[in-house]
């Protein structure tokens, strides 16, 4: 991309009651609101609205109900009335591989035959789900094979929250009607990282309606401390998170010089680390969390010397931060290597000696190419060239 070249977002949209099949209202991703307006206007009675909302919501999002004849507690002719109007739609799994490690990744797909990964991570006291929020994406981070991807569409809310759903069906964790609540001990799927493939703050309002159903008490109940927002920074939308969603953020730092960050990730030319470090001092804050996470990918001979840590550590002060390191992952026709491990742990040094914590993140589910910057629709034919990747990272 030429140094002055605007960044665009060229997104596709659907219609918001795109779904699948005969032409019945997706529930799913719906806000409270437009829960409650979608009951109004197919005919339940406004008084009796807000107890309907809270009762089918529960029933879809603590219970896990799809089948409307399920909801007991409705009546037979209203479970009758939501059958021909409404459907409870996931997307479709079309595959899933699991690593050697535990690592599960799911190849779902969306309507438009698109196809997007989600990757669940169990650790020892908990789970982590990765989920994506595009269809591939608009930016084009060098190291990143997600953005070799040119194909791009916007998720709804409901394939966001969906990803959520499909990940608790095959993990088993909804709790069975009448049996308890579940889950007892640390809940397998308890935290959500917005990292999948995508730039979140590009599909803004779904991403944010999607994380309201994920933190809602009466469903899947995840504290907004569980969940984290992963931005290559997108400065206008970062107050906004603070404001309306007021989970965890983490930015994809990966570079000390806006020489450097420019290659890397060409969001940087619209809004260079100056002002990206401005929306970041104020987000804590804001959000009232506790700090942020800087990501940064581990690039042999690209950003990983003694000097760019102590420059970063310089370009944080003041800012309460956690510097995750990440260690590159390759993927065909990358056109970087990943530092080697002692320089890793030399430049973790550096930054954990000055008092931040600076936690190397092991690579998970290598084996089915399920880490970070490996997402990358399989069928999706529309790939760049290996050139065209190199000239876009200025090398
Ligand atoms: N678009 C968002 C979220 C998805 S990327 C963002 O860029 O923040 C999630 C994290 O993986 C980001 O920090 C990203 O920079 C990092 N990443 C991308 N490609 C990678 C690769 N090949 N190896 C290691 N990390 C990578
Ligand atoms: Fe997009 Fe994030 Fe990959 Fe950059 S690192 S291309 S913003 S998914």
């Amino acid at each position: 991309m030429p140094a002055d070249a605007p960044i665009t977002q060229d997104v596709l949209t659907i219609p918001r009651k795109d779904v699948p099949g005969d032409g019945r209202m997706n529930l799913v991703g719906l806000t409270r609101d437009g829960l409650r307006a979608a009951l109004i206007e197919a005919g339940t009675p406004e008084k009796q609205a807000k107890m309907r909302v809270n009762q089918i919501w529960q029933w879809m999002y603590h219970w896990g109900v799809r089948d409307f004849a399920a909801m007991t507690n409705l009546s037979k002719d209203y479970r009758a009335l939501l059958d021909r109007t409404f459907v409870i739609a996931m997307p479709e799994v079309v595959s899933r591989q699991i690593s050697d490690d535990g690592t599960r990744k799911y190849l779902v797909r969306i309507a438009g035959g698109h196809e997007v990964e989600t990757v669940y991570i169990p650790e020892e006291d908990r789970g982590t789900l990765c989920i994506s929020s595009q269809v591939g994406c608009t930016l084009t981070c060098s190291f990143c094979h997600t953005g070799t991807q040119k194909l791009v569409r916007n998720l709804t809310p409901a394939e966001i929250v969906g990803q959520i759903m499909v990940a608790r069906d095959d993990l088993g964790v909804w709790p069975e009607p009448g049996v308890g609540s579940g889950e007892t001990g640390p809940r397998l799927l308890s935290n959500i990282v917005l990292m999948g493939m995508g730039e979140p703050l590009y599909n803004f309002e779904a991403v944010r309606d999607a994380m309201k159903i994920a933190m809602d008490g009466e469903g899947i109940a995840l504290s907004r401390r569980r969940i984290t927002l992963s931005t290559s920074g997108v400065v206008p939308e970062i107050a906004r998170t603070a404001e309306e969603i007021g989970c965890m953020l983490a930015v994809s730092f990966h570079a000390t010089t806006d020489e450097v960050r420019d290659k890397l990730v060409p969001i940087n030319k619209r809004w260079p680390i100056a002002e990206l470090l401005d929306a970041l001092r104020d987000y804590p804050k804001a959000s009232n969390s506790e700090r942020i996470t800087f990501e940064y990918v581990m690039l042999k001979g690209v950003n990983d010397s003694d000097e760019d840590a102590r420059r970063l550590i310089q370009l944080i002060k003041g800012i309460p931060a956690k510097i995750n390191l990440i260690p590159f992952n390759e993927w065909p026709g990358a056109p970087y290597e990943r530092s080697d491990w002692s320089r890793i742990k030399a430049f973790a040094d550096i930054i954990y000696k000055a008092g931040y914590a600076s936690p190397i993140r092991t690579p998970r589910g290598e084996d089915i190419m399920a880490a970070c910057g490996q997402l990358k629709s399989a069928t999706e034919r529309a790939r760049k060239s290996r050139a065209q990747i190199q000239a876009e990272a200025g090398l």
